[in-house]
C-alpha cells in the first residue's frame, strides 16, 4: 500500500456502495493506519514489555512514538497517555480513580448530553453509594447552561464531566474555559473528546485537563484501541488489587492508534474545512428539498462534519429503513441493546416530540465527496417524499 497515499486517494479507494455517511458511529481505518499495524504485527512484533533484546526495544519505542502522537494532538505529555481499549474504558478508568481519591463519595457533576458511557458509569458508581452527581442543564441547542455549571461549582464538586463536543447534534463546549472554572473552585474534569480530536483544536492554553478520554476508531484507527490522558493517573490506584506486572501492550492498536493522531494532526484542519464545505451544502439542499426540515444544536459552533435535522412528522426508523442499503446514516441514539430510545441528549435540549421522533444524524468523513452529498441529499429527500405521501395517502383511506 502507498505510504503517500493522500486524503483524495483515500476517498477513492474506499468508495463504496452504500454511501457511508455515518462518521461518528465508527470510521473506516486508514490505509496508512493499516500499514504501520500490519508492520507491527508481522515485522515489529516484539513485546514491548520485553527490552532486553532489539525486538522488544524496537516495540517498545513505536509505542512510546505513538503516546507522542497521541499527546500532540490533546496538546498534553506523553508521560500522561495511557492506552485503553476505547473511550469507555478511558472514562472508567478516569471516573474510578478520581473516586479511589476521596475517602467520601465523589462529588461529580455532568452535563445532561454526555455520552452514555459517562452517564452509565456516574450512575452506576451513584447505585454503589461511590458517586453523588449533580446534572449541568444545557440551553435548547445543546450549548452549556453557565449558570448551572457555575451552581453545581458553588455547591461543591470533586469532578466536572463536560464533552469536546457532542456525539449527536455536533455542539461544541469552550473546554479550556470550563476547565479554568472547575480548577478556580478545586475541581478536576474529565473531557471526553472522542468527538472532538481532529476535527477542531483542543487547546486549553495554559490549564491542564484532569483526564481526556479518546478513542482509535473514531479517528481512523483500529476499533479496540483508546487512551486515557491525566497528568496524575497510576492505574494501581484505581485497581487495588494490581500487582506490579503491566500486561503485554497491545503494540499493533497503539501504534496505529499514533498513526491515526499524527495524520489527523497533519491534515485535520484541511480536512475539516472541506468537511464542513460538504456539510454546508448538503444541509442546503436537504433544507432547499425538504421544507419544513429543522437543523438541531448550534449551528454556529458545531463539528465540521455533522449534520443533524429533524424532518417533523417523518418517524426517523421509517427513513433509515428506506434508505438501507444505499446510504449509512443513523439516529444518534441507539442503544446498547439496538432498540430506539428517544435520544437524552434531545430531551436534554428540550425539544418536542415531533423533533425527537424525526431525527437524523449524518456524518461525513474522508471518504466524503461532492457526488456522496449530491446521491445523499436525493435519497433522504425522495425517502420523505414517499414516507410523506404514504402518510397523506392512509389519511384518506
Ligand atoms: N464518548 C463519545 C462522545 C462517543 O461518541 C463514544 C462512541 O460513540 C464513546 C464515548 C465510546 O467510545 P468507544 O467506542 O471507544 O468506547
Amino acid at each position: 500500500m502507498n505510504e503517500h497515499l493522500t486524503q483524495q486517494a483515500f476517498a477513492r479507494t474506499t468508495k463504496r456502495w452504500p454511501i457511508y455517511m455515518d462518521h461518528h458511529a465508527t470510521t473506516p481505518v486508514d490505509s496508512r493506519v493499516l500499514d504501520v499495524a500490519v508492520r507491527m504485527m508481522v515485522e515489529e512484533f516484539g513485546n514491548a514489555n520485553g527490552v532486553e533484546n532489539t525486538h522488544g526495544e524496537q516495540a517498545a519505542h513505536a509505542v512510546s512514538q505513538a503516546k507522542a502522537f497521541v499527546a500532540k494532538i490533546v496538546s498534553a505529555e506523553s508521560d500522561d497517555v495511557h492506552f485503553t481499549s476505547g473511550s469507555t474504558e478511558a472514562i472508567q478508568l478516569a471516573i474510578a480513580h478520581a473516586i479511589a481519591l476521596q475517602s467520601r463519595p465523589l462529588r461529580v457533576a455532568m452535563s445532561r448530553v454526555e455520552h452514555k458511557a459517562v452517564i452509565d458509569t456516574i450512575l452506576q458508581a451513584e447505585r454503589m453509594g461511590l458517586v453523588q452527581k449533580s446534572w449541568i442543564s444545557v440551553d435548547d441547542k445543546a450549548c452549556l447552561d453557565w449558570s448551572s455549571l457555575e451552581g453545581a461549582l458553588s455547591q461543591g464538586v470533586d469532578l466536572v464531566c463536560v464533552m469536546a463536543a457532542n456525539n449527536e447534534v455536533g455542539t461544541i463546549y469552550p473546554v479550556q474555559r470550563i476547565t479554568r472554572a472547575c480548577h478556580d473552585h478545586g475541581a478536576a474534569i474529565l473531557v471526553d473528546a472522542t468527538q472532538a480530536v481532529g476535527r477542531m483544536a483542543f487547546d486549553v492554553g495554559s490549564e491542564v485537563v484532569d483526564y481526556i478520554a479518546l478513542s482509535g476508531h473514531k479517528v481512523y484507527g483500529p476499533k479496540g484501541i483508546g487512551a486515557l490522558v491525566a497528568p496524575n493517573f497510576d492505574r494501581s490506584t484505581t485497581y487495588g488489587l494490581q500487582g506490579s506486572h503491566s500486561p503485554t501492550p497491545n503494540v499493533a492498536g497503539i501504534v496505529a492508534m499514533g498513526r491515526a493522531c499524527e495524520i489527523m494532526d497533519l491534515e485535520g484542519v484541511q480536512e475539516s474545512a472541506r468537511l464542513e464545505h460538504l456539510r454546508n451544502h448538503l444541509q442546503q439542499r436537504l433544507v432547499a428539498l425538504l421544507p419544513g426540515v429543522v437543523i438541531n444544536g448550534d449551528v454556529v459552533n458545531r463539528l465540521p462534519h455533522n449534520l443533524h435535522l429533524s424532518v417533523p412528522g417523518v418517524p426517523n426508523d421509517v427513513i433509515l429503513a428506506r434508505l438501507r442499503g444505499k446510504l449509512s446514516i443513523s439516529t444518534g441514539s441507539a442503544c446498547n441493546t439496538g432498540a430506539q430510545e428517544p435520544s437524552h441528549v434531545l430531551q436534554a435540549m428540550g425539544l418536542p416530540d415531533a423533533l425527537l421522533e424525526s431525527c437524523l444524524r449524518i456524518g461525513l468523513g474522508r471518504s466524503t465527496d461532492l457526488d456522496d452529498v449530491e446521491v445523499a441529499a436525493t435519497l433522504i429527500a425522495d425517502a420523505v417524499h414517499v414516507v410523506r405521501a404514504s402518510f397523506s395517502g392512509a389519511d384518506h383511506v
